[in-house]
C-alpha cells in the first residue's frame, strides 16, 4: 500500500473544482475516488485505501462486487424507471425479502423511499396519521394534537420532518420552527421516557396522547452509542400502556451491519423488543440510493392509503434490482456471520493493541467506534488516511468505524496495524 504525504496532482485540480461549484455544506472533501474493490479504494492519483468506512454504512457489498455490478446492470438494459403507475419484479421482490428479513408480521407492508430521511419522514407521517385514532387526540373536538417522543443524541435525518426529531441543535435550532409536537426524552433514562408519557392529559397543562417514540438502537451519529436493552423494553412497556407506536429508526444498524439483519434481532440490543415500525436505508441497496419503511401488521399499514404519500423515484427498479442483489449476496455469502466474526476481532485488536490513544472500542458486528484519550479525531482521520486507510471521526474523541461486510480478517489486520501505529499526541480538533 502506497503512503501519501498529500493529496496529488490530479487529486488538487479536481478539488479546486469542486469548491467552485458546490455548496459547501460538507466541508473539503478528503480525496477525490475513482474506482474500488471489495473494501478497497483508489483515488484519482492511483493511491490505494482499505476503506473502514464504507460511504458510512452504506457500501455493504463493498465496491464493484460482481453480481451486484451485474445485476444493475442487467436491469439498467431493461428499464431503470417507470413511475409508481406501474410496478416492477424487482420491487415486489425487495419488499417481500425486507418483510421476511424483519420477521415482520402477517399484513407487514413495505414504503420505499430513496433515503434514510425519507423513510423517517414516512414513518413520521404515519405516525401522525396513527395518532389521530388515539383518544383525546382531535382539536376540533376539544382534544390535543398527539405528540412523537425522540431522544436527545438521536439523528433522523436533514429534511424539515426529520429534522424536527434529530437532536443536535447546532443542525436543528438554526431551523426552527419546525415540526411541533416533537420532543425529546433524554436518551436512556426511562424515568424521563416515563415523565414525558405521564404529560398526556386533560386541562390547562396536559398534552396531547403520545402517538409513537423514534429512536435508534444504537445512535450511530452519537458516536456508535448502543441502547440498554432494559430501557428498550421499558420504553416499549410504555409505548403499550399509552397505545403509542415504537419506531426503531434501522437507517445506519439495519441490513446485516450489527451481526442480525436488523438490531432488533438482537437480544443485546432489543431485549427481544419487536417494533411497530423500522425504516431503513443506508446499507439496503449497496450503494444505490433507497431507503423505506417497514409497517408492521395490517392495522398500521391500512392507515396509508392513496394519496397519503409517495415520491417519483419510490421503489425505482434500478435501486429495487440494487437492493434485491445486495440481500441475496448477504444471505448467500453469509455476510451477517462475517460482521459478526469481523466486528469482533476489530473491537478485540483494538482494546490489545496497547496504544494509549485507545481508550476503549465499542459497537455491534461492524458499526464500531473506539474512544480516544484525547479530542483528536480530526487529527486521527488524516494520519490514518496518509497511511491508506479511511475511518470516521463521528465525535472529537471517537473514531467510527463501518467497513464493507465483505472485509476479510486480513483487511482488519492490516487496518488495526496501521492503527496500532497512531502517535497519542496528535492534534486536538
Ligand atoms: C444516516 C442516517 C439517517 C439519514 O439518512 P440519509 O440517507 O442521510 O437521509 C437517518 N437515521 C439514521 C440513524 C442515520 O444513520
Amino acid at each position: 500500500m502506497k503512503s501519501l504525504e498529500e493529496v496529488g496532482s490530479e487529486g488538487n485540480h479536481w478539488l479546486g473544482e469542486y469548491q467552485d461549484v458546490h455548496m459547501h455544506v460538507f466541508g473539503k472533501p478528503l480525496r477525490v475516488l475513482d474506482h474500488g474493490k471489495g473494501a478497497h479504494v483508489w483515488d484519482v492519483d492511483g493511491n490505494e485505501y482499505l476503506d473502514f468506512l464504507g460511504g458510512i454504512a452504506v457500501n455493504s457489498l463493498g465496491y464493484a462486487h460482481p453480481k451486484w455490478v451485474a445485476a444493475v446492470a442487467e436491469q439498467a438494459g431493461k428499464m431503470a424507471h417507470i413511475s409508481n403507475y406501474f410496478a416492477s419484479e424487482a420491487q415486489i421482490s425487495l419488499a417481500r425479502m425486507l418483510i421476511d428479513k424483519a420477521g415482520a408480521p402477517e399484513g407487514s407492508h413495505v414504503y420505499f423511499g430513496n433515503s434514510g430521511a425519507e423513510g423517517n419522514e414516512a414513518a413520521l407521517k404515519l405516525a401522525k396519521l396513527y395518532g389521530r385514532t388515539l383518544p383525546g387526540a382531535t382539536p376540533h373536538l376539544g382534544g390535543k394534537d398527539a405528540r412523537i417522543i425522540a431522544l436527545t443524541h438521536g439523528f433522523h435525518g436533514r429534511t424539515l420532518g426529520a429534522l424536527s426529531a434529530t437532536w443536535k441543535p447546532a443542525i436543528r435550532e438554526p431551523f426552527a420552527p419546525l415540526v411541533p409536537n416533537i420532543e425529546f426524552a433524554e436518551s436512556g433514562d426511562i424515568e424521563a421516557m416515563r415523565e414525558a408519557f405521564r404529560r398526556t392529559g386533560q386541562g390547562k397543562y396536559g398534552k396531547g396522547p403520545v402517538a409513537a417514540v423514534i429512536m435508534e438502537l444504537i445512535q450511530g451519529e452519537a458516536g456508535v452509542r448502543a441502547m440498554n436493552p432494559e430501557y428498550v423494553q421499558g420504553v416499549r412497556a410504555l409505548c403499550d400502556e399509552y397505545g403509542a407506536l415504537l419506531i426503531f429508526d434501522e437507517v445506519q444498524t439495519g441490513i446485516g451491519r450489527t451481526g442480525a439483519w436488523f438490531a432488533f434481532q438482537r437480544e443485546d440490543l432489543s431485549g427481544g423488543v419487536i417494533p411497530d415500525a423500522v425504516t431503513f436505508a443506508k446499507g439496503v441497496a449497496g450503494g444505490f440510493p433507497m431507503g423505506g419503511l417497514i409497517a408492521f401488521g395490517e392495522s398500521l399499514s391500512a392507515l396509508f392509503t392513496p394519496g397519503s404519500h409517495g415520491s417519483t423515484f419510490a421503489g425505482n427498479p434500478l435501486a429495487a434490482a440494487a437492493g434485491v442483489a445486495t440481500l441475496t449476496a448477504i444471505e448467500d455469502e453469509h455476510l451477517i456471520d462475517n460482521a459478526e466474526e469481523r466486528g469482533a476481532q476489530l473491537r478485540d485488536a483494538l482494546s490489545n493493541s496497547g496504544n494509549p490513544l485507545f481508550v476503549s472500542a465499542r459497537g455491534r458486528g461492524l458499526l464500531d467506534a473506539v474512544e480516544l484519550s484525547h479530542p483528536c479525531a480530526h487529527a486521527a482521520v488524516d494520519w490514518a488516511l496518509e497511511r491508506g486507510l479511511i475511518v470516521n471521526a463521528v465525535a472529537p474523541d471517537a473514531l467510527r468505524f463501518a467497513p464493507p461486510l465483505v472485509v476479510s480478517s486480513q483487511d482488519i489486520e492490516t487496518g488495526v496495524g496501521i492503527l496500532s501505529g497512531m502517535p497519542d499526541d496528535l492534534k486536538d480538533d
